[in-house]
């Protein structure tokens, strides 16, 4: 069996603003929980205002780890302005620009969660290119255009340590399915034939793939069968989760992953995302969907 958010975490979960379906959610808590075994930190790329966000720091707090969440908080180009996805409340007036940020910050308060999450502001490629820290969960849930969600598999895929998981939203393998465009599709293809990762769940467009362990030399001992979670009921606590590989056992008080002496380069990149080309006139009623 797998764990499930109690019932004030769900019920936070279901008030947040967002684009995730209860479903995908619970298992993408499960995922969350489950790599937390490894006490590595959780990562997910895109915050918005913090839907998926609570399931994963409510993991990360169970786990003992933290969970970090990267967004520029501009919005993705099918949620600006005259855009499907776009919510008036979301925008900044004095600059005219979507902010998500202050109501990401609200809802992880309400739901007393805010200790657990480090938000990293920016541009994921930006972040990604200062990453050194491996992570238990790389949750993808960024920008759908190839450019952006590929940036965001080739930036944080390989910071998936053995044995964690890759998790992969919006994946629509036909295209009459999709509202926003089948680039999550195609990087969880590209996951899949690079072969690191292995599927182990499906549920709606969320997908949850497994580094693949190194394989065994001859006679060696054979991988660990890849579909095994935790036992029934079972509560991770930190001190009986797996050994961190690489000999890394952080303790769960100072785990925050600081990449300490990396200096952005002066004069990034950052820009606001200009509008791309979502397919217009799908229907409004997806909009949890994503
Ligand atoms: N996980 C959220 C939904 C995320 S929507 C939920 O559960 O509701 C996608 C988010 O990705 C948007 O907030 C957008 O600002 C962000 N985003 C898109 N491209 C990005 C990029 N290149 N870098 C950082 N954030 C990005
Ligand atoms: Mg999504």
């Amino acid at each position: 069996m797998t764990a499930a958010p109690q019932p004030e975490i769900l019920a936070a979960f279901e008030a947040a603003k967002g684009f995730m379906p209860v479903d995908e959610g619970l298992a993408l808590y499960a995922a969350a929980v489950e790599a937390g075994r490894l006490g590595l930190p959780l990562l997910e790329v895109g915050t918005y205002c913090g839907r998926s966000t609570i399931l994963l720091a409510d993991a990360a707090r169970r786990a003992g780890v933290t969970a970090l969440t990267v967004d520029h908080h501009r919005g993705s180009e099918e949620q600006q302005p005259g855009w499907e996805y776009h919510d008036p409340q979301t925008v900044d007036p004095e600059i005219g620009l979507m902010d998500t940020l202050p109501a990401f910050r609200r809802t992880l308060h309400k739901a007393g969660l805010e200790e657990h999450v480090v938000a990293l502001v920016g541009r994921s490629p930006q972040i990604a290119a200062l990453w050194n820290t491996p992570l238990a969960l790389v949750f993808v849930d960024g920008g759908h255009t190839d450019e952006h969600a590929g940036a965001d598999y080739a930036g944080w895929a390989p910071h998936v340590a053995p044995g964690g998981l890759l998790v992969i939203h919006d994946v629509f393998p036909d295209p009459e399915d999709e509202f926003t465009g089948q680039a999550p599709y195609r990087v969880y293809l590209r996951a899949l034939e690079s072969g690191e990762f292995t599927e182990i769940a499906v549920t709606g467009s969320l997908r949850v793939l497994r580094r693949t362990p190194p394989t065994a030399p001859a006679g060696g001992t054979p991988a660990p069968d890849d579909r095994a979670s935790a036992p029934e009921g079972e509560t991770p606590a930190p001190e009986d989760r797996a050994p961190a590989p690489e000999g890394q056992t952080p303790a769960p008080e100072d785990r925050a992953p600081a990449p300490e002496g990396q200096t952005p380069a002066p004069g990034g990149r950052a820009s606001a995302p200009r509008p791309g080309t979502p397919a217009p006139g799908s229907a409004a009623s997806a909009a949890a969907r994503r």
